[in-house]
């Protein structure tokens, strides 16, 4: 007898940027979603600090910046959400930091051209699509264990956290939009995916995925009043690049870089890093540098939703446009990945995010 007792018409797995765009989309096609998250929060990659205090959040820990002169893919969404964007603060003068035990370089640097960031950071991205979505269409904390076939559908199994249970739901289609060499090695796939396909899961990178961040929250932008930008090129580290990182209306202050050590090294120094910090950003910018009012680091090699095992033992690649494998449907129609890196635009981006969103609701939407 077939079964028809479908809990929803789509399930979307993951709730990063990818996977609640393509949710606002269905939902807005008139189609019953659910999305399970495997983490507490959502976002994925996207992370940024709150502060109550605040009407927007103090900083990312994630992504920072977008291109709207060359990513034409981004534009769209940032009207149907209302959100603005602001230029990348460049003005002044950039530091060369080239030795820990010597003295910086004051130099110019040419700006780098379209660079812009989001008001209210990426995190309005995801606040805003989840505020679309029906309540309880979220559910957080559910990590996909299992995804096969069955006559008409697909039928998912959860780990879900408290309660701590396993659950089972079936829906007509699934979205995969968590990170393709996270679901090849976390989701049991009974044997049913071909080979090729696990194998291709398995050589895409997560883009940004081993990575980690810095940010210094300070009182105010004194590196400004000083005619600097903000901005560090480094050999000498931990951090290897710094940027201003202050909110468009200068609400607030702060400072990000990216941590130049590789995620062994972070492990195996992490009683030092804050203090090597610490150091770097005085000596670029003088001691009031060293009197931030937090420093927050995120070590993205640690996210076990995120950074698989493959990610922390290949190079660092830039993301690649994929097979077209992963972007066919697979089980009959009835499965579809849908993560940055299967996008042919900006793959592993938030544009490849949002293009990937559109690509696949627009054939799941054509189909029912
Ligand atoms: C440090 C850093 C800096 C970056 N800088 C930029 C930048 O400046 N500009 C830019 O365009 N892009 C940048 N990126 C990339 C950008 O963040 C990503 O392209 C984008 O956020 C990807 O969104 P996604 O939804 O496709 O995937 P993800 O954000 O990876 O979302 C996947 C989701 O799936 C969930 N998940 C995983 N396994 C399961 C499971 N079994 N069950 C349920 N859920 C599961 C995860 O928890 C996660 O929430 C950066 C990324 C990082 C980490």
């Amino acid at each position: 007898m077939l079964k028809v007792d479908f809990d929803c018409d789509v399930i979307i797995v993951g709730a990063g940027l990818s996977g609640l765009a393509c949710a606002d989309l269905l939902q807005a096609a008139g189609l019953k979603i659910i999305v399970l998250e495997a983490s507490e929060q959502i976002g994925g990659r996207i992370c940024s600090i709150a502060d109550q205090s605040l009407s927007h959040y103090r900083a990312d820990l994630g992504p920072t910046w977008i291109w709207p002169k060359y990513q034409p893919a981004i534009e769209p969404w940032l009207k149907r959400l209302k959100i603005q964007t602001f230029d990348q603060y460049e003005t002044g003068d950039a530091i060369l930091d080239l030795q820990a035990d010597g003295p910086v370089h004051r130099r110019h640097l040419p700006g780098q051209d379209g660079i812009a960031r989001i008001s209210g950071g990426p995190q309005s991205l995801i606040d805003k699509l989840s505020l679309k979505l029906e309540a309880g269409a979220i559910r957080t904390a559910h990590r996909v264990t299992k995804i096969e076939p069955d006559e008409t559908g697909l039928k998912l199994t959860a780990l879900v956290k408290d309660p701590n249970k396993q659950l089972s739901l079936r829906a007509r289609r699934v979205v995969v939009s968590a990170p393709l060499r996270i679901a090849r090695q976390n989701i049991d796939w009974s044997e049913q995916l071909s080979v090729d396909v696990l194998e291709k899961m398995n050589d895409t990178p997560t883009w940004m995925a081993k990575q980690a961040k810095a940010v210094a929250i300070y009182d105010q932008a004194f590196w400004r009043q000083a005619g600097l930008s903000g901005r560090v090129a480094s050999q000498a580290g931990p951090l290897t690049e710094i940027h201003d990182h202050c909110s468009t209306d200068g609400s607030s202050a702060a400072l990000f870089g990216f941590i130049g050590w590789t995620h062994q090294i972070r492990r195996s120094r992490e009683h030092e890093l804050k203090n090597l910090i610490k150091d770097q950003l005085v000596r670029c910018f003088g001691d009031q540098a060293g009197r931030y009012s937090a420093l927050h680091i995120k070590d993205w090699a640690a996210s076990n939703t995120i950074c698989s095992k493959q990610d922390l033992t290949s190079p660092p690649a830039h993301p690649e446009i994929i097979s077209d494998r992963l972007r066919a449907s697979h089980f009959d129609g009835r499965l579809f990945f849908c993560v940055s890196e299967t996008s042919t635009v900006s793959p592993g981006l938030i544009e490849g995010a949002f293009t990937a969103a559109q690509s696949t609701a627009t054939r799941l939407i054509a189909e029912f």
